[in-house]
């Protein structure tokens, strides 16, 4: 190699690690791949439901709220401010203690400082874009008043929906089989539904409107997650729906609408795992969604589906991507940014 070109090589290497702290392979789902890739696959679908993983948790938490919470459904037949203010005091909890205690363990208290954070930047903005002057009350303060309510007004319509019949729904006991297959299509399903409903969130008078709020975080932390406008809200809960129209389980429901909300605590957390005393227990946010808040068009969906490779806008975590991207962008907004 020539001096120049070792230059170029040694200037794009420290330009990378200028860019970011630490970095991982975007790397998506073999369930797509061609040829097939059997054990990928089914590794690929399984993994998440049988090892120490947030889907785990959620998977828990549904079953001990259906079982404990909704014994009999007699009490949810008619509206009323006691089960219903049950249900959005829960909720809140939820995020207070999932959401809060990831912000608590990785940007308080520091544990694991920056080990394994993907971005330089030590703390959250306290700048004015954000409401109180502070993106951390801002992001809780959009997650807790809108996030919140607009999950709890979903989970009150269906169990209401579900008491008085509206709603179909199956027996574990006798369906045991849909009840696997629905947690196996469940990060597909809502990996898709996100990037149809994110490119909408693109188009610019969207954008503008909408999603911008949530774009206000290029720093990201577990509060960023369901920082969102209450439009975008509701259209990013919604793939919850499905449950309305095709027959599942209340404890489905309820791990898709845990996944929807409280999942983003985790993939916007800023790291890629969680460690303790430098063991790894957790894994928590992806590169390919950091990617996304830094550079804006791209990525715009989850590695659990590849509709980014189908339709070009997959960024690779490269700086010749970056270049790609921000010339994309550029033509886009006629050289203006969106926000
Ligand atoms: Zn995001
Ligand atoms: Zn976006």
């Amino acid at each position: 190699m020539s001096d120049q070109a070792l230059q170029e090589e040694g200037g794009k290497a420290s330009k990378k690690r200028d860019t970011w702290n630490h970095t991982t392979p975007v790397v998506f789902s073999p369930l797509f791949d061609w040829p097939p890739n059997l054990k990928g696959s089914i590794l690929a679908l399984t993994k998440r439901w049988v090892t120490i993983s947030r889907n785990v948790l959620f998977l828990l938490m549904a079953w001990l709220v259906f079982r404990f919470f909704y014994p009999d459904m007699t009490h949810v037949q008619t509206l009323s401010v006691g089960w219903v203010g049950a249900i959005f005091l829960r909720n809140i909890l939820f995020m207070l203690v999932i959401t809060g205690g990831l912000h608590l363990y990785l940007f308080t208290f520091r544990v694991q400082g920056k080990r394994l954070k993907y971005d330089h930047k030590e703390q959250l903005d306290k700048s004015r874009k954000f409401s109180f002057k502070n993106q951390v009350w801002d992001n809780m303060f959009c997650s807790l008043a809108g996030g919140a309510t607009i999950w709890s007004a979903y989970e009150v319509f269906y169990f209401w929906g579900l008491a008085n019949g509206i709603i179909p729904s199956i027996g574990f006991l006798d369906h045991p089989v849909i009840f696997v297959l629905w947690l196996l299509v469940i990060p597909v399903l809502t990996s898709s539904h996100f990037y149809l409903i994110h490119r909408l969130l693109h188009w610019p008078p969207l954008y503008r409107r909408v999603h911008s709020v949530h774009h206000r975080n290029i720093h990201i932390g577990p509060w960023s997650g369901m920082s969102m406008h209450p439009v975008e809200q509701l259209i990013y809960i919604s793939s919850v729906l499905i449950h309305f129209v095709i027959p599942s389980h209340p404890v489905i429901f309820l791990v898709h609408i845990y996944g929807r909300c409280l999942g983003p605590s985790f993939s916007h957390s800023g790291f890629e795992k969680l460690l303790v005393k430098d063991k790894s227990v957790l894994e928590a946010a992806d590169f390919h969604h950091q990617l996304h808040h830094r550079f804006f068009e791209c990525n715009y969906g989850t590695v659990d589906a590849p509709w980014d490779r189908w339709f070009g806008s997959y960024h690779n975590g490269s700086d010749e991507d970056t270049v790609r991207v921000r010339e994309q962008r550029k033509r886009m907004y006629r050289n203006k940014p969106p926000a």
